[in-house]
């Protein structure tokens, strides 16, 4: 178990970068910059025990600084979207940036994963662990109210890469975080990702309009092409839909970690399963990445060859009273755990 540190560059403000290299007992690694946090490889075994990336991403900092599909980050203060950029807290209307259509999107023009986070790796920790702060300022983006972030990354011996996630604030904010890695098991840049095998702990999704933004209801996966409840490849049924991008309404009533999804890729048996304290989860299919994408070691990212796992609160959540509540308020703590867990088939 060891975290290596080296330089990554500069921020366009000329502020050091650094970039940490996790790895546990087994050989498994994971390269993490304190720029936006985020996850820029993923090295895991497949049944034969050879190593490969199964993580999107780029190779330099300065593609970060743009990063359109959002590799790999930590999304805040809201992952995922807010209609029409407003929502209303305590009788007070917050306008936010509209950055996606007609909708507020990952936090806004310059969110949490464009942040460089002060990092420190955690020393004695049973894992190779880091921690990374931000403190988002009262009015950035929009959000009200200072909010202090700590996460903390861990590779584990149990050939885990789990995040934990807290945050602290000092009037009334929403919040919502999550990690935005795009995987593929083959590795990355190896095509597609319909040949993996998904099941989803669902029952539940929340159907959304044109723009993406929930209606509101709370539907039965069932008899449509979102049910994988039963282990189903990410193929089979994609052309029904023309690409997964929905929220799923994770089973799970505890608040114990519960296990959300379980993907496998059949050829190198890689498995991952996600667990997570969150109530919901955005399965997307990468929709809009396109061949002028080009990523680590030349590798190009076209459509549909990496998928997210975004464990989340459903999106738009601070304008639906009939959703769990994303509200934050001074003295309570914000305070959520999700986790890839790496096995593999033979
Ligand atoms: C969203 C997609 C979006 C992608 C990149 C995902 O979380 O659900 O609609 O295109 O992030 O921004």
């Amino acid at each position: 178990m060891s975290i290596i540190l080296e330089d990554f560059g500069k921020t366009p403000d000329g502020e050091q970068v650094s970039l940490f290299t996790l790895t546990n007992k087994a050989g498994l690694s994971a390269k993490i910059t304190n720029y936006g946090g985020i996850v820029i490889s993923l090295e895991v075994p497949d049944k034969d025990g050879r190593f490969d990336d199964v993580v999107l991403g780029f190779d330099n900092l300065e593609q970060y600084f743009t990063n359109v599909p959002y590799f790999g980050c930590i999304v805040g203060r809201f992952a995922n979207r807010i209609a029409g950029g407003k929502f209303t807290l305590d009788g007070v209307e917050y306008t936010l940036a509209v950055n996606n259509g007609p909708n507020h999107l990952h936090g806004g023009i310059k969110g949490f994963n464009k942040a460089l986070w002060d990092a420190q790796p955690i020393e004695n920790d049973p894992s190779a662990a880091l921690k990374l702060k931000y403190l988002g300022g009262d009015g950035e983006e929009g959000y009200p109210g200072n909010l202090a972030c700590t996460i903390i990354y861990r590779l584990t011996d149990e050939n885990e890469l789990k995040i934990d996630y807290f945050a602290q604030a000092d009037k009334p904010t929403i919040i919502n975080l999550t990690d935005h890695s795009y995987f593929n098991l083959a590795g990355h840049g190896k095509g597609s990702i319909f040949d993996h095998r998904l099941s989803i702990n669902a029952d539940h999704f929340t159907p959304s309009d044109e723009t993406l933004i929930p209606t509101g209801e709370i539907v039965p996966v069932k008899d449509t092409p979102l049910d994988f409840t039963t282990e189903t490849a990410i193929g089979e049924r994609i052309e029904q839909i023309g690409g997964y991008d929905n929220n799923y309404v994770l089973n799970n009533s505890d608040p114990k970690p519960a296990l959300a999804a379980e993907v496998c890729e059949i050829n190198t048996g890689r498995v991952m399963q996600v667990y997570t304290t969150l109530p919901g989860m955005q399965f997307y299919t990468g929709n809009f990445l396109d061949s002028s994408i080009k990523g680590k070691e030349g590798a190009i990212y076209d459509k549909h060859t990496g998928f997210c796992l975004e464990t989340q609160h459903f999106p738009d959540s601070p304008n639906r009273d009939n959703f769990p509540s994303v509200v934050l308020r001074p003295g309570g703590e914000y305070k959520h755990t999700t986790s890839y867990k790496f096995t593999v088939e033979k």
